[in-house]
């Protein structure tokens, strides 16, 4: 009888609008793995913290956030209409809310707060418990997971990036400028890869995709070549 390959937790790192989610997403439904979207989380706290008036033009008020911490609470649920799951925030679902240009501008602030990261880490350990998980985000093979079978740091040239994410927001119809999609993926990487909390790098042990220059399925097929040597070593 063939034997059942153990299932892993599989990390996705690196930088904004690279096509994480996309990769992360396509890599679960082939294993049949949950995915796990970390910036979903960061997020959902920072569209509270707006509503709230904590955080405003990419300044977070860091002491009142932690305060709130414990009034927020996180989870996903299945959604029948993408297969995937959505982001819901106290109950309410916000999977569209969470990708708002005001989130999008003010999520690195909020991420910067040790405490915030210290509450979602817990969270995303609990979930990645047990293993069958790809988790995308920044410092997942790095912090949450370092003892991850699977790590991949995803990137591409920054033109590219805000190509596919303009793209993304006007196929979903909405609001999208070029530019300022431009300088909000610089500055989002510039904070992530520079705050002093969990910063963004490639974790020793992961190996990286640049798919500038490469479709989904190229993608896919590499993932696939990466895997089994993976799993056959192991
Ligand atoms: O992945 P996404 O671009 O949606 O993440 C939004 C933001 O959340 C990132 O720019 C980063 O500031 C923060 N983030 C993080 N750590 C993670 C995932 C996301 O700091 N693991």
């Amino acid at each position: 009888m063939k034997k059942r390959k153990k299932k892993i937790i599989i990390t996705v790192d690196g930088y904004s609008s690279c096509g994480k989610s996309t990769f992360a997403k396509a890599i679960a439904t082939e294993l049949g793995y949950v995915y796990i979207d970390s910036g979903a989380m960061y997020r959902a706290v920072t569209l509270f913290a707006l509503r709230r008036g904590l955080v405003a033009g990419g300044v977070a008020d860091e002491q009142r956030i932690l305060e709130v911490m414990p009034e927020i609470t996180i989870t996903f649920k299945p959604d029948r209409e993408t297969g995937f799951s959505a982001t819901y925030l106290n109950g309410e679902k916000v999977e569209r809310e969470i990708r708002d240009r005001e989130v999008s501008d003010n999520v690195s602030p909020v991420s910067t707060i040790a405490g915030v990261r210290a509450r979602l880490v817990e969270l995303q350990r609990a979930m990645g418990k047990g293993g069958g998980v790809v988790m995308d985000g920044r410092d997942i093979g790095t912090v949450v997971f370092p003892d991850a079978e699977l790590k991949i740091f995803m990137t591409a040239r920054p033109e590219v990036r805000a190509q596919r994410r303009y793209l993304e927001l006007v196929s979903k119809g909405m609001p999208a400028d070029f530019g300022a999609v431009m300088r909000n993926i610089t500055e989002r990487d510039r904070i992530d890869s520079s705050r002093e909390a969990s910063p963004l790098r490639k974790a020793d042990d992961a190996v990286e995709l640049d798919n500038s220059d490469m479709t989904p399925e190229e993608q896919i097929i590499w993932f696939r070549k990466l895997y089994k040597k993976r799993t056959d070593e192991s």
